[in-house]
């Protein structure tokens, strides 16, 4: 058996470990959610510690350990720039998103693929259209793989299609027709066709430009969506959507 493994990944959380170690959680490609111990990170002349302490994508070699898996390499590949306060306010939601959301330690690969995406464009892209529209990708994708995805297509009372005014129930996790009697609340008819096509046509991301009112309000909805589903408020895309 080999007794280290090598993959790319994130620093999503350090907490001391000992006198003079950290423990990290890092959200890796080929291994989802991984924690492993820093030796030494904590004194100044520790290698480790100057690639830990960036924001950005960082190659790691782990050792396995029969309790606790040991960091033996890490190389910072790179580097996350952020050009506001909310932009960074947004990196450290995500990450305690993944902290608190993702438990399992699976590798997802659409999951991991979006993150990067959406990291990268937010150090450099200049689409600022395509900038807004990656984060809430990115959390509608989480919410599916977590088993959340809400219903977009039909009433979740009546099962009827092609309702014309849609309403939402945030406990029920779908629309709502104007007919059924079931606690509900608006919401704008352009953001779940936004959400549908984010689900089920993205190659539509390239090819459309969305109106800004749009991409606001659908922010606005998955923020409430996440907020209702994990029951905790995270600065998500919603922050960086400007008035
Ligand atoms: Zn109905």
């Amino acid at each position: 058996m080999n007794s280290t493994y090598k993959t790319i990944g994130i620093v999503i959380k350090r907490k001391d470990w000992r006198e003079n170690d950290s423990l990290f959680s890092f959200y890796t490609r080929d291994f989802g959610k991984v924690e492993a111990v820093a030796v030494g990170s904590k004194k100044i002349t520790s290698k480790l510690a100057g690639h830990l302490s960036s924001f950005g994508l960082v190659d790691l070699m782990i050792a396995r350990g029969k309790r606790i898996d040991r960091l033996a390499q890490a190389r910072l590949v790179q580097k996350f720039s952020f050009t506001s306060l909310d932009e960074f306010k947004f990196y450290a939601g995500l990450l305690e998103f993944l902290d608190k959301v993702i438990t399992g330690h699976e590798a997802d690969l659409a999951i991991w693929n979006l993150l990067e995406k959406t990291l990268i464009s937010y150090s450099g892209n200049s689409n600022h259209n395509y900038r807004e529209i990656l984060p809430i990708l990115f959390y509608l994708k989480v919410i599916e793989t977590l088993g959340y995805r809400p219903e977009l297509y039909r009433c979740v009372a009546c099962h009827k299609n092609n309702i014309k005014h849609p309403y939402f129930s945030y406990v029920s996790n779908g629309l709502v027709c104007q007919s059924c009697q079931i606690a509900k609340e608006t919401v704008a008819k352009e953001s779940i066709i936004f959400c549908r096509l984010l689900y089920d046509d993205q190659e539509m991301l390239s090819r459309v430009i969305f109106n800004r009112r749009t991409v606001k309000h659908t922010a606005d909805f998955i923020d409430k969506l996440i907020m209702h589903i994990f029951d905790k408020q995270f600065f998500t895309p919603k922050i960086l959507i400007k008035k």
